[in-house]
């Protein structure tokens, strides 16, 4: 006899990120803006105070309550994790039980999915809509019909771009009281349609956040739930005692008390993915008629933008053709999304597009041949 996995992790497939060299990197929605030097020296000093040998706060206090002072939120209903993702597979195993049905609204990120599998639930699928958008009907009806004990969505959706406004919310909300509805906000910094301020409304809500995104901290993994207290409780019940470290708590707690710069930066990525949008429909108009015609997913809530090319197989080569360029973007099926980058990065972006293009094969009017 020998050991044998079980089925369940056999068929994990895990998620691997790319990890080469790339001189611009479009492909992970994060920020393009190194952390401020002030933020950097806050941090180093706060980093330098830390016992290590001693524990960190179970609780990240401090953290928490900078998080709830930028959102003006009761710092009592947050709780910090080692990113969001973590927290997304705590609540999919901990407040499910297996084979209880989660509901998933397609295309979505691919972690919710994972987190479902590991937990060993049943997913049920929603489809959105050709242009992206859910149904808000039609998805009360389906978690309903199935009888789903939870359902999970990003709002606004990556990689989708798009979003649910408040209204719609609220309806699934009020629809769905005895469905736990885990809304993740890793992207609401790009919009103005959060419903943080009014999570003690609901008893079946739990609202998910990130220093990834906005806040440009991906790499000191920081990531909070919020939801009212008797759901907090059960959150913090069931994470492990020292989830996020104290260099983290330190790092998040630099980042998180100064709203001046992050405020400042999420500016910068909204005017660059107001040039980014502005210069992508330009080529579109340019193109419409080539092989390479597409289509700009419009007012992306996000930051990042969202490509379809009316030949389907033209997604894998236009992301093969700008990564052998060491420009890395994010492609999928039926679509490409692109991340807002530095001034310097979306113009690289736009020239390699641009010289794509160029290629004899993709000229108007000409035959598909050999370049
Ligand atoms: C990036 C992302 C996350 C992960 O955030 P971390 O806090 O870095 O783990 C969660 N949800 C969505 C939709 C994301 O795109």
């Amino acid at each position: 006899m020998t050991y044998e996995l079980n089925q369940k992790v056999k068929e994990l497939v895990p998620y691997e990120p790319e990890t080469g060299k790339y001189a611009v990197r479009l492909e992970a929605n994060e920020s393009f803006l190194p952390i401020h030097k002030d933020i950097k020296k806050d941090m180093a000093a706060l980093i330098r105070k830390i016992a290590f040998n001693r524990y960190p706060d179970p609780k990240a206090t401090e953290c928490c309550k900078a998080f709830a002072d930028y959102y003006g939120i009761n710092p009592a209903l947050v709780t910090a994790g080692n990113g969001s993702d973590e927290l997304i597979g705590l609540i999919l195993s901990g407040f499910f039980s297996r084979g209880e049905k989660l509901l998933i609204a397609e295309p979505d990120f691919s972690m919710y999915r994972f987190y479902a599998q590991a937990a060993e639930l049943q997913v049920v699928s929603y489809q959105k809509t050709e242009d992206f958008r859910i149904d808000p009907q039609a998805f009360i009806e389906l978690a309903q019909k199935e009888n789903c004990r939870g359902l999970i969505f990003s709002n606004p959706c990556n990689p989708t771009s798009q979003g649910l406004k408040k209204g719609a919310l609220r309806m699934i909300l009020k629809a769905l009281p005895d469905t736990l509805i885990i809304l993740d906000e890793a992207y609401m910094d790009f919009w103005n349609q959060s419903i943080l301020t009014e999570v003690e409304e609901y008893n079946n809500l739990i609202i998910l956040r990130t220093c990834s995104k906005a806040m440009g901290g991906a790499a000191i993994r920081l990531g909070f739930a919020v939801c009212r207290q008797e759901l907090t409780a059960a959150v913090q019940a069931l994470k492990s005692p020292y989830n996020v470290d104290s260099l983290t708590q330190a790092a998040g707690l630099a980042l998180l008390r100064r709203q001046d710069i992050l405020k400042d930066a999420l500016a910068d990525i909204l005017a660059g993915r107001g040039f980014l949008a502005g210069a992508l429909t330009k080529l579109e108009q340019e193109w419409q008629a080539t092989p390479l015609a597409f289509s700009l997913v419009p007012e992306s809530k996000t930051n990042f933008l969202v490509l379809r090319f009316r030949d389907k197989s033209k997604h894998q080569e236009i992301a093969d053709y700008l990564k052998r360029k060491k420009i890395l973007i994010r492609c999928f099926p039926v679509f490409l999304r692109i991340t807002v980058g530095s001034p310097e990065e979306n113009q690289a972006l736009l020239a390699a597009l641009r010289k794509m293009a160029g290629l004899k094969k993709y000229q108007k009017g000409s035959k598909e041949r050999k370049a």
